[in-house]
């Protein structure tokens, strides 16, 4: 990906995407090597990325259990902070190679990290990285930094589990219904259910593949997008009730954002992962092109999600503010009161909007 800044795709207006590049022979063949090194009782451990959603969950377990078909029986997977899985996910087949970060090998013979675009994702767990040689990064964010020994990162790729599949493929690891239900999640999440342009003819090729296998589509979406406690309805209502649109920011293309707090969490005795879709009931907003969540998780910090449907690219936003993401879809953690983080995002867009068009 070109992400010089002073590139025409480095402007935050969005031009033509540049050519996805896919992971290096050489990546590929050291990935291949590395686990074919390994004896039954190695250590592996599987790393994803903190607040873990469906692909970062389900290119893991799914990749975790593809290690177990090979007969490795020493295979951890796990994510930093606390041990929870969301409720949408607690269905997912291989959940039984979880453990709790604090229980992670200390020192695995082989580290492979999934989902997570730079170190700061992986919490406390980060120090295994510098233990295990090599450590094997599967992900597919244009802002991934490089972290790590062995690249297989392809930011063409609309889920990390497509790099998951291929890892595996290259493993002669053949799908079956549960590796298959694995990676079918974390494809389905992360293209919204095949809605976003990544969704590609060899997204649904590979769709077709792990349907094949006999999962059932129907069922699985139910659990992960069509779900939710009652008190989480409540919640919603609570939360979209003071939705704010401003049709003048983002070099007027429109901002609109609404917050969460821990005391609404509380009040609706929420968990915050119900939180994680409310970015799709904000974004739907017709007068905007950007919009944005923040979730409290302390009291001055905030998880924001943002995204954008096309006119400007909120990953350069988000890295600016200390996170990263995608193009159209990114986040990063704000501190402060929520009024002091949508200034600092509002302002954000203006001014990287203004040095685009000043470019011009
Ligand atoms: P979310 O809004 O949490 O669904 O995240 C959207 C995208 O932004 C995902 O690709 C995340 O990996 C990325 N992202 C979210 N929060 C952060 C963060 N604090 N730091 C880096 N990347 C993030
Ligand atoms: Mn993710
Ligand atoms: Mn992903």
């Amino acid at each position: 990906m070109t992400d010089d800044p002073g590139s025409p795709t480095g402007d935050l207006l969005v031009g033509e995407p540049s050519a996805p590049s896919g992971p290096a022979g050489a990546d590929w063949a050291a990935a291949v090597d590395a686990v074919r090194r390994l004896t039954p009782d190695s250590r592996v451990l599987l790393i994803c990325h903190v607040n873990p959603d469906g692909d970062a969950l389900g290119s893991m377990l799914g990749f975790g259990l593809g290690l177990r078909r090979l007969g490795l029986r020493g295979v951890q997977a796990t994510f930093p902070g606390p041990p929870e899985v969301p409720e949408p996910f607690r269905d997912l087949p291989g959940l039984d190679l979880l453990v709790p970060a604090a229980e992670a090998y200390p020192d695995p013979d082989l580290v492979l990290c999934f989902d997570a675009a730079s170190e700061s994702r992986l919490g406390d767990l980060v120090d295994r990285l510098a233990v295990a040689a090599p450590a094997v990064v599967l992900d597919h964010h244009a802002s991934n930094t490089g972290f790590g020994d062995v690249h297989l990162v392809d930011a063409g790729a609309a889920a990390t589990s497509v790099v998951a599949e291929e890892l595996l493929t290259r493993l002669d690891v053949p799908l079956d219904a549960e590796i298959a239900e694995c990676l079918y999640v974390a494809l389905a999440t992360d293209t919204g259910s095949f809605r976003f342009d990544a969704t590609t003819p060899d997204v649904h090729r590979m769709a077709a593949r792990l349907l094949a296998t006999g999962i059932r589509p129907g069922e699985i979406s139910r659990r992960i997008f069509d779900t939710r406690p009652f008190g989480a309805v409540r919640l919603y209502g609570d939360v979209l009730g003071r939705t704010r649109l401003e049709p003048a920011a983002a070099g007027g293309h429109g901002f609109v954002w609404t917050y969460a707090t821990l005391a609404d969490l509380e009040r609706h005795e929420q968990r915050p992962y119900v939180l994680e879709p409310l970015i799709d009931s904000v974004r739907c907003t017709a007068e905007a092109d950007v919009s944005g969540v923040l979730k409290q998780i302390a009291e001055d910090g905030w998880a924001v999600s943002l995204r954008s449907k096309g006119a400007v690219d909120v990953s350069r936003v988000a890295v600016t503010l200390g996170g990263g993401g995608h193009r159209f879809a990114a986040g990063f953690t704000g501190r402060g009161t929520a009024q002091e983080v949508v200034a600092r995002i509002r302002a954000e867009l203006d001014s990287a909007l203004t040095q685009a068009r000043e470019r011009d």
